[in-house]
C-alpha cells in the first residue's frame, strides 16, 4: 500500500486524517491519500493566488515549453501511469494507456496556444482614440473532476488553465485521486513553479466544497454528475464565480434502415461498453428502425456475448468492474426495475459468477429489450454495461425520441441518406453529434452539453475560451 501526500505548492501539507483507496476488481486497499480539511483547501487556493501572477508573466512560448515537457514525461512513464490508474478505476489496461496517450496529447495541443492567445483591437467612433480587447487569465482555477477518466480529464483541464496564465487547485475523485497526484508530481519535474499546480484530496461534500465556496478561483471548471454541477452552480453564485460544466448525458444511438448495419453494430457496441460503460457519451439507448432491428439485434447481441468481463490488468479482458459498489448496486437497481416494468433481458442482466469475481464490483454485459420510452432505464443515465434497445417507426419518430430527455450531451446517428444527417445536424438537441462512426470526441473539437449536460465546455479554442477573461480598452491619444 502507498502512502500519497497532498500537492500544495511542492510541499508537504500536515499530518490530517487519511482516506484509503480501492482497487475496485479486488476490494483490496491499494493506498491511502489525505482528506483535505477546509484550511487545507484554502492553503492550496492561496498558494495558487501567490502563483499565478508569476506565471503568467511569463511568455506563452516560456509556458509551453513546461507543458510540451510535461506531455513527454507522461508519454515516457505511460506503462507506470497506466497501471496506477487501472488499479485505481478498473479499466482494462490497454484503455488505460490509451487514456495516458490521450491525457499527454492535450499538453501537446494546448502548448500549441503559446503564440496563439490573441487581443484584437477595434475601431473607434472617436478620432484619436484606439479600442484594444485584451485576453487575460481568469486568475485561479478550481478543476473539480470525476473518476471515470482521472487522467485524462485532469490533464483536460491542467493543460488550457496553465497554456492561459491561470494556476489551478485540482480535486480529483475521492475514489480515483492517485493518478492526479501521479500527474502533479510529473509537473513538478518539468518545470513547473510551486504553487502553479495543486492537488487536494478528499470528499466532494466537504473538500469540493470549500474549493467551490472560495472567493478565491476565477473559474471552477467541473467535469462530473447533473446533481453536482447544480449544486455547484448554487455555491458559485454566491460569488458570482465563473462555472464551466461537463455534466452526464443519455445519448441516443439511432439506426436508420440504410446504414451500413455491420458498422453500426460495432460502433454501438464499443460506444456502450467502453470503460465498462463509464463514458458520458455512451450509447445509452438504441433505437434502430423497425426494418432492421430483428439483423441489428441479432448481431448486436452476439457482439456483446463476445465481451470478456475479468481482471483489468489481465490480456484480452474488454469489460473490467464498475468503480465501486453504490455504482453497482445503482446498475442492478436501473436493471431490476426495468424488468419488473415488463423489459427483457436479451443477454447479461446480474453479477457474472466464479471465483475469479468473488470480491470486486462485477456487472455482465447487459441487453434489454421490450422497453418503452417513459421507462427510467430510457431517461435516466445508467453508466454502466447495460443498454436498452428499442424500435421505431421512421426518422421523425427517431428524432422525437432522441431529443425527449433532460440531456443532451452526445448523440449518434448511423444513415446514408444526405437529408437525414442534415435533419439531424439541424435537430438533434446536443453537443456533440456522432454520424456513421463510434464514440470519442478530438482534443481540437468543442465538448459541450446542452440542457442538463451543462453549461460552457472543454477542449479545441472554445474551450479554451473558459479560461479566459477579456479586458475592454479605451485609448486615447494625441499625436500630430
Ligand atoms: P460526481 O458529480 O459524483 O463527482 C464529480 C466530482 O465532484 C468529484 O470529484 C466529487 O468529489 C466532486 N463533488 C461532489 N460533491 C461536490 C460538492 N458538493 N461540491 C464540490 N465538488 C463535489 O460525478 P462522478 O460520479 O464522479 O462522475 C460521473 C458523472 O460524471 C456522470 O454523470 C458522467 O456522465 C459525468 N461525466 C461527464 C463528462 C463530460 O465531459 N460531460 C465526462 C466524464 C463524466
Amino acid at each position: 500500500m502507498t502512502e500519497y501526500q497532498m500537492f500544495v505548492e511542492g510541499q508537504r501539507l500536515p499530518d490530517g486524517p487519511r482516506m484509503p483507496v480501492f482497487n475496485p476488481a479486488t476490494e483490496e486497499i491499494i493506498a491511502e491519500v489525505p482528506v483535505a480539511s477546509e484550511r487545507d483547501v484554502e492553503t492550496a487556493l492561496q498558494a495558487a493566488k501567490s502563483a499565478q501572477p508569476a506565471w503568467a508573466r511569463l511568455t506563452g512560448v516560456d509556458r509551453g515549453k513546461i507543458l510540451r515537457r510535461w506531455g513527454h514525461l507522461v508519454e515516457q512513464n505511460k506503462s507506470r501511469l497506466a497501471r496506477i490508474l487501472s488499479e485505481e478505476e478498473g479499466k482494462p489496461l490497454a484503455e488505460a494507456e490509451g487514456e495516458i496517450d490521450f491525457g499527454a496529447s492535450w499538453f501537446h495541443y494546448f502548448a500549441e496556444f503559446d503564440r496563439r492567445i490573441e487581443g484584437e483591437i477595434v475601431p473607434s467612433d472617436r478620432p484619436g482614440e484606439q479600442i484594444w480587447i485584451v485576453p487575460a487569465p481568469v486568475g485561479v482555477v478550481a478543476g473539480i473532476i470525476p473518476w471515470n477518466y482521472p487522467s485524462a480529464v485532469a490533464i483536460r483541464k491542467i493543460a488550457p488553465a496553465l497554456v492561459a496564465g491561470n494556476s489551478i487547485v485540482l480535486k480529483p475523485h475521492e475514489d480515483t485521486p492517485l493518478s492526479a497526484l501521479e500527474l502533479a508530481r510529473l509537473g513538478h519535474e518539468a518545470g513547473v513553479p510551486p504553487g502553479v499546480v495543486n492537488v487536494v484530496t478528499g470528499p466532494g461534500e466537504t473538500t469540493g466544497e470549500a474549493l467551490v465556496r472560495s472567493s478565491i478561483p476565477g473559474l471552477i471548471s467541473f467535469t462530473g454528475s447533473v446533481a453536482t454541477g447544480k449544486r455547484i452552480m448554487r455555491n458559485a453564485a454566491e460569488n458570482v464565480t465563473l462555472v464551466s460544466l461537463e455534466l452526464g448525458g443519455k445519448a441516443p444511438f439511432i439506426v436508420m434502415d440504410d446504414c451500413n448495419l455491420a458498422e453500426a453494430v460495432r460502433a454501438a457496441v464499443l460506444a456502450r461498453f467502453l470503460n465498462c460503460g463509464q463514458v458520458c457519451i455512451c450509447n445509452e439507448r438504441t433505437y434502430v428502425h423497425k426494418r432492421v432491428a430483428e439483423r441489428f439485434l441479432s448481431a448486436f447481441v452476439s457482439a456483446v456475448k463476445q465481451l470478456n468481463v475479468g481482471n483489468p490488468l489481465e490480456p484480452n479482458v474488454h469489460i473490467g468492474p464498475k468503480v465501486n459498489k453504490e455504482e453497482l448496486e445503482k446498475v442492478e437497481r436501473y436493471v431490476e426495475e426495468a424488468r419488473q416494468a415488463g423489459a427483457q433481458i436479451a443477454t447479461g442482466g446480474g453479477r457474472p459468477h466464479g471465483p475469479a469475481f468473488e470480491h470486486g464490483y462485477w456487472f455482465e454485459p447487459t441487453v434489454l429489450t421490450g422497453v418503452r420510452q417513459d421507462m427510467r432505464i430510457m431517461q435516466e443515465e445508467v453508466f454502466g454495461p447495460v443498454v436498452p434497445v428499442m424500435e421505431f417507426s421512421d426518422f421523425e419518430e427517431a428524432i422525437e425520441l432522441a431529443n425527449d430527455s433532460r440531456f443532451g450531451l452526445a448523440a449518434y446517428l448511423f444513415t446514408n441518406d444526405l437529408n437525414r444527417v442534415m435533419r439531424a445536424v439541424r435537430d438533434l438537441e446536443c453537443g456533440e453529434l456522432y454520424i456513421n462512426r463510434g464514440p470519442g470526441e478530438s482534443i481540437h473539437g468543442y465538448h459541450t452539453g446542452w440542457k442538463q449536460s451543462g453549461i460552457g465546455g472543454d477542449d479545441g479554442k472554445h474551450g479554451l475560451e473558459h479560461y479566459l477573461r477579456r479586458k475592454t480598452v479605451y485609448l486615447k491619444y494625441s499625436i500630430d
